[in-house]
Parts: structure tokens; sequence; C-alpha cells
């Protein structure tokens, strides 16, 4: 047995540097100022996918991405850890999509992908933070979820068992084939990259990277075609554009701002239990808790 697997992953800005020209004026994300990493829960996604392919060789991880066109990044970076392929959803008509916009754009690039078996994408993303896309990608294709997955327990024909990490306590679940299942940070770590498998991929561009690029290698695309990174825009995957960014996102960003903590904000605070309760009466007090 082999499985095509989906990868979904999400290129977000690192929040352990935020500046204060973070956020534009229209309330979304100026990415653009933010160095960008590879959600850590997708890497966590990743792995599990990897575990799959170690005990059915043959199968397939190809790892799909919507973001502007520098999101290629995550996929040459899943590329080196053992991913086999990669899709980058790009078009300004996805710009500023909110959750419900965003699941439809990677609904409708999945059903062109047609052959899947299982949807793998992380449980959250550190800038949304909804957890909702993964939810959301398998209510519009139809198919079971099952999030805050731990470890993948059981796979066989048509059927997958996984460990849920719970607040309270860890839950075994199955569910049939395809279906999309949340990955947690608690999961397993992502291996590292595979020095083999960066070399082999360091060139692995999209059309509008080699474009933008004058590469006086360009013949090796024809010589090593897993070099070329897929783009698909709204037009490719059949998306109706009123569905997608801005235009499609009923949530509307009211008003977002930047909480930078000043110095004075800061306590230094010894392990000590009398200081511990003073802080938290504190914080109970001016209703930061409780
Ligand atoms: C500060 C902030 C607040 C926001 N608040 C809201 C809100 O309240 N409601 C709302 O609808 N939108 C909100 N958004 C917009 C939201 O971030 C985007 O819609 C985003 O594309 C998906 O939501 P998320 O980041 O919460 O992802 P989550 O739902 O947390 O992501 C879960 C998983 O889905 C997959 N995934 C998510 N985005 C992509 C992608 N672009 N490509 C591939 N896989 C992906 C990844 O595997 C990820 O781990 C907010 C954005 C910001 C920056």
């Amino acid at each position: 047995m082999t499985l095509n697997i989906i990868v979904l992953a999400k290129q977000v800005p690192d929040t352990r540097n935020v500046g204060k020209d973070a956020m534009k004026a229209d309330g979304t994300v100026n990415r653009a100022a933010l160095p960008a990493i590879f959600n850590p829960e997708d890497l966590n996604a990743l792995e599990q996918a990897l575990g799959i392919k170690e005990r059915f060789p043959g199968s397939k991880i190809t790892l799909l991405t919507m973001g502007p066109g520098r999101a290629a990044d995550i996929l040459r970076e899943g590329l080196f850890r053992g991913a086999d392929d990669g899709v980058l959803l790009t078009d300004r008509a996805f710009a500023g999509a909110d959750t419900l916009a965003t699941s439809y754009a990677l609904s409708m690039a999945v059903r062109k992908m047609k052959d899947f078996d299982l949807i793998i994408s992380g449980r959250q993303a550190i800038d949304g933070d909804t957890a909702q896309v993964g939810p959301q990608v398998a209510e519009k294709l139809g198919i079971p979820q099952i999030t805050y997955t731990e470890n993948i327990e059981h796979i066989e024909e048509g059927k997958i068992r996984v460990k849920r990490r719970l607040e309270n306590g860890v839950e075994i679940v199955e569910s049939p084939l395809p279906a999309v299942i949340t990955v947690n940070g608690s999961a397993r770590t992502c291996r590292p990259r595979n020095a083999k498998l960066l070399q082999k991929y360091k060139h692995a561009k999209t059309v509008t990277e080699r474009q933008s690029e004058d590469m006086d290698y360009i013949e090796i695309y024809d010589r090593r075609p897993y070099l070329d990174l897929t783009e698909w825009s709204v037009a490719d995957v059949g998306a109706d554009v009123a569905q997608c960014g801005l235009s499609g996102s009923p949530t509307k960003v009211k008003k977002i701002e930047n909480v930078v903590f000043q110095a004075k904000e800061s306590k230094r605070l010894s392990d000590s239990d009398v200081e511990i309760d003073e802080l938290m009466r504190e914080l109970i007090e001016n209703h930061t808790i409780g």
C-alpha cells in the first residue's frame, strides 16, 4: 500500500521578531517587513507524513502552501527534509484572506490534485492563531477530520488511527480515509534537512522565480523536472475570485495594535512562593487573569 499525502504548510512572520511596522494600515500583515519562517506545527505535520512514507515506501508527500511568491522558500525547506513535491498557490487575488477564503482556495487546489489519501495540516499558525483552516478545508472537501493529533498510530487500507492530545489527556480516534488531520506541537519534532536532498533541490524554483532571475543554468529544469515547483493562480484552480482574498473574507480586521512591552512593565521575580503569590494577587486584582 502507498499513500498520496498533502501537507498544508504556511509561511508565517517570525512573531519572535515583530517590530512596529508589522501591520499595514488596512489591518493586514506587512509580510515584507517580517522575517518569514515555516509555521512550527506544520513541521510537526510534515514529520508525521515522513513517518508514513517510511512505513509505506513509495508513498508521495506534496506540500501545498498559499502565499506570496517568497512562500516558495518553505516548499524548498520541505523538499530538503524529505517531501517529494511542492505547490505554491499564489495570486494577488488571494491577498488578505481570512480563514474562510484561505480554506476555500486550498480546497480548490486539493480538488485539482484529485488523487489524495490524507491531508495533514498543523493545528495552528503562529500569526492568525485561529486553528480554523484545517477543519474548514475538511468541511469544504466533505471529508472527516481529526484535530489535535499527537501521533499517527496505525494506517491500513481506507482507515487511520491517531492519538489526540487534549487538555485533560489523550484519546485514540479512528477515521475512514481520505481525511484531514491537524497536528500539535507536542508531536514528534521534524527531522532536519538532509544534505543529499539539499544538494538535489537547491535549485528548485517556481516559474516566476526563474523569470525574475538571470540564470545561466536554465536548461537543468528540462533535464530535472523535479526542480520545477508548481505555481497555481486563481484561474489554475478554477476558483471563484469573489470567494478569495479580502473580497471572500467576512472577517474584517477592525483594528490591530502592536503590544510592545516597555521595560517599565516588566518585573524580575525570584521563584519564592511569597513573590509568586504577590504576583498572582496583583494579576487577579488588575484582571489580567481570572
Ligand atoms: C493577527 C491576525 C489575526 C487574525 N484573525 C483572524 C480571525 O479572527 N479570523 C479569520 O478568519 N482570519 C484571521 N486572520 C487571517 C488568517 O491569519 C488568515 O486567514 C490565514 O491565512 C489563516 O488563518 P490562521 O493564520 O489562523 O491559520 P490556522 O487556521 O491557525 O492554520 C492552521 C493550519 O492550516 C494550514 N494553513 C493555514 N494557512 C495556510 C496557508 N496560507 N497555506 C497553506 N496552509 C495553511 C497550516 O497547516 C496551519 O498550521 C488573522 C490574521 C492575523 C495576522
